[in-house]
């Protein structure tokens, strides 16, 4: 039975289903704790909460409209397809409301040294913008391999008065540089926040980061019923909620309002990279196992001896082996769907919408709408999909101008 109540997750041990909780060292225990208390303390607030909004508004310019894709639809011949536009926030990505969300929080328990880890740069650079809005301290850890294929996201951090602090362990990546914040946390507790940038990590972190970015799907509540009455259309609910799947922040916060709504498909879209079958993707969801990466049981990319996979994907942003316990929770339940799509196909969607819509997407955002147009093609024009558009696409310019070449042809 799909009772409110029945969703109503995680429990107070931060499990959703057999999925999630907090698996730490003793080191981190009160570190720990100290967060969930404050959270518990402020998210409620109704002083904190007026203040998140009042950024979100100001600061990030919420709320974002929801598009009809017109021409675009049309083209398509289906579902009309609508964009949730969180490409137009300040920085360009959805990133944003929960690094606002966290900062505010950091500072109600007097920290004033912020640290985090990012991987291709986006959550990073989130973070470094807040900072320098707030005055607090910024340090980011980031693998040196990423720190050269992401060079323009580190001169921005540079710009905003950041700490760029190269990782050079491991295989210089994203999970190497999240080993180096931990570490950095457990030293330094009592002056450190650690601000993560997705439904990810120990209880209480992808409770928070969702309850921050619900956000995104509570707009479209809102928005939806007024634009569908526009359109002449008798509804009020899309048919099918299309989000691309990294750590699976935006998608948590595009789905979260409509989980109680079951006859809205909710659907995840995975990098499925060069294939789902060709080892090149990270597809945690759909070829991932339960197992254990950074504090929370999930699903997880790992070899037979519960090594964690490399993985690969076009766009940075997906490039992540494990993802957030409560979509690992929805597809076991069945409420939510999780497909992929592949470099080749996102990378299409993205053209596509640049010159029918005159929208650049993000590459992450660009599997959704992969998904979402093969879908919409398939559906009535009395149907709808709404598509997370988590991001635009000018950080990806120099990827997709490399990639462009038609197949055969590249270098
Ligand atoms: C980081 C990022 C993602 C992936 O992160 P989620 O936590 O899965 O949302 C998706 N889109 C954009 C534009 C991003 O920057």
């Amino acid at each position: 039975m799909n009772t409110r109540s029945s969703y109503a997750q995680p429990d107070a041990q931060g499990f959703f289903g057999r999925f999630g909780g907090c698996f730490i060292s003793e080191t981190l225990v009160q570190a720990v704790e100290q967060l969930n208390h404050a959270y518990i303390r402020y998210r409620d607030d109704p002083d904190f909460l007026r203040e998140f909004r009042q950024d979100l508004a100001d600061y990030v310019g919420r709320p974002s409209p929801v598009y009809y894709a017109r021409r675009l639809s049309e083209e398509i011949g289906g579902a009309r397809l609508l964009l949730k536009r969180e490409d137009l926030n300040h920085t360009g990505a959805h990133k944003i409301n929960n690094v606002i969300g966290q900062a505010l929080l950091a500072q109600r328990m007097g920290k004033r040294r912020i640290i985090a880890e990012t991987g291709a740069g986006q959550h990073g650079v989130a973070v470094a913008t807040i900072c320098a809005r707030a005055g607090l301290e910024c340090v980011i850890y980031m693998g040196s391999e990423d720190m050269q294929r992401q060079s323009p996201n580190v001169q921005r951090m540079h710009l905003l008065g950041a700490t760029v602090a190269p990782v050079t362990s491991g295989s210089r990546t994203l999970k190497d540089a999240m080993n180096e914040a931990i570490r950095d946390w457990v030293g330094n507790v009592d002056t450190t926040f650690y601000l993560i940038g997705s439904v990810a990590g120990m209880h209480p972190y992808p409770t928070m980061v969702r309850d921050f970015q619900t956000v995104i799907g509570r707009e479209c509540l809102e928005q939806l019923p007024e634009l569908f009455q526009r359109l002449g259309m008798d509804k009020r609910h899309p048919d099918a909620v299309v989000a691309c799947v990294g750590g699976g922040s935006n998608a948590i916060g595009i789905f979260h309002p409509y989980i109680d709504h079951s006859d809205v498909r909710l659907i995840g879209v995975e990098a499925a990279g060069l294939g789902l079958d060709s080892g090149k993707h990270s597809a945690s969801v759909q070829r991932g196992r339960p197992g254990v990466l950074h504090g929370n049981r999930s699903l997880i990319l790992q070899d037979r001896h519960g090594q964690v996979l490399d993985t690969h994907s076009i766009s940075a942003g997906l490039d992540y082996p494990g993802v957030g316990p409560e979509h690992a929770w929805l597809h076991e339940l069945g409420r939510a769907e999780y497909v992929g799509a592949t470099d080749r196909q996102a990378l299409d969607a993205f053209h596509r919408l640049s010159r029918v819509e005159g929208i650049i997407p993000a590459l992450e955002a660009s599997h959704a709408l992969a998904h979402a147009f093969e879908l919409a093609a398939g559906m009535s024009r009395d149907q709808a999909i709404l598509v997370n558009l988590s991001g635009r696409g000018d950080k990806d310019m120099d990827t997709v101008m490399a990639q462009s070449a038609p197949p055969g042809e590249s270098s």
